[in-house]
């Protein structure tokens, strides 16, 4: 394996393939496959995953805005895409990038008409999404039979599929208040493509909602956490792996006396001799603040080293007082051993907001192993 040399996130392909046969696993043969890909892939790599998914026939793939789908196109990816969130001033580059835009609003889907219209198209797949109880995005259930006759007003688009959004799909507590979402999604996509006259793909679920909800699969599952190895449960987690390493180095080790600081503010006092390692990741790279003060831990081989003092732009301090370690020795600050999850949940957060929080800057280093 080679060694890290600097901060580095490291992407497991044979962690993806596993995470999408398992969860290929959890579905009819016939149901198709969405992968969600937005936010570069939950801060891993879009085009690296998009590309390595599209060869494992992925069957479609999501993105919250157009600019993602469009750099997903310019690296070569041809599977379908849909975009979830498009924003009026890009669609028409949604159009000549063949993306396919979810309509939420009579004003999105007039306004796309109208573009589809000015690009000649002809039956032009769109995505139309309802809201059944998490109002974030989507049309109203009784906005039904306006939508279904703005669209029959043109022949530029075709609607592709029907679908709409879990609120708790993880939590079991919420069981009832998603039994009776999926109850109204059901009847409501039925009434659409009974109204629109032609048969449309319904989708509806989340990874949670793949493992929780097997009688609300439908035609196709939208997939994000799951692939990217992280579920929403212990119980979740454990058949994923967390295709994610994020991985840096010991820049410098100082031995520190009894009783003097560390770091900005002199927010850390040593209470004994002790040794600090400077490790080259900060608040910038997506180590937020709040793992600061011992909150959060790097490990060195088996060992833990808590974080000392302030988090910094480019660097934080650990105490290796008592690890062997030397400058140059590599440090995980989470992967498949030591869960995002767990580091996340030391400063109130979810795997989800660690883990698309690390930044740009960061070097992708692509394995399969
Ligand atoms: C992000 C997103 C998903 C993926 O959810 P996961 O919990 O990550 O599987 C699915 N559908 C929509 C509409 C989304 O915005």
């Amino acid at each position: 394996m080679p060694k890290v040399t600097e901060t580095a996130l490291e992407i497991n392909l044979a962690s993806l393939k596993h995470n999408f046969k398992f969860l290929k696993s959890k579905l009819k043969d016939k149901t198709l496959f969405l992968a969600v890909v937005k936010a570069f892939a939950y801060g891993s790599d879009a085009v690296v995953v998009a590309k390595c998914l599209q060869e494992l026939g992925v069957d479609y793939f999501a993105v919250a805005y157009v600019s993602e789908g469009v750099a997903l196109r310019k690296a070569g990816v041809k599977t379908p895409i849909l975009v979830l969130h498009p924003q009026e001033k890009n669609l028409k580059h949604a159009i000549e990038h063949c993306l396919e835009p979810s309509l939420y609003t009579l004003k999105i889907l007039q306004a796309f008409e109208r573009i589809a219209q000015q690009h000649n198209q002809k039956n032009y797949p769109v995505h139309i999404k309802f809201n059944t109880g998490l109002n974030r995005l989507g049309f109203e259930p009784n906005d039904l039979e306006v939508v279904v006759k703005e669209l029959s007003k043109t022949c530029a688009l075709k609607v592709k599929s029907v679908f709409s959004h879990l609120a708790a799909s993880e939590d079991l507590e919420e069981k009832p208040f998603t039994l009776e979402q999926i109850n109204l999604y059901k009847s409501l996509s039925s009434s659409f493509i009974d109204a629109l006259g032609y048969p449309v793909i319904k989708h509806l679920c989340n990874t949670s909602g793949v493992l929780n909800y097997p009688e609300a699969h439908f035609d196709m599952v939208r997939c994000g956490i799951g692939l990217y190895g992280y579920g929403n449960s212990d119980k979740e987690s454990k058949n994923f792996q967390p295709i994610a390493t994020l991985k840096s180095v010991i820049s410098q080790i100082h031995l520190v006396k009894k009783g003097e600081s560390v770091g900005y503010n002199r927010a850390f006092i040593s209470s004994e001799d002790s040794k600090i390692a400077t490790i080259p990741i900060g608040h910038a790279d997506g180590i937020g603040r709040h793992f600061g003060y011992g909150v959060g831990a790097v490990s060195i081989g088996l060992e833990k080293a808590p974080i000392v003092g302030n988090v910094c732009m480019d660097m934080i301090m650990v105490n290796v007082t008592s690890i062997e370690c030397e400058e140059g020795d590599e440090v995980i600050f989470f992967g498949p051993e030591y869960s995002a999850e767990t580091s996340a949940a030391a400063v109130s957060t979810i795997s989800y907001e660690l883990i698309t929080g690390i930044s740009q800057r960061v070097k992708r280093q692509i394995v399969y192993k």
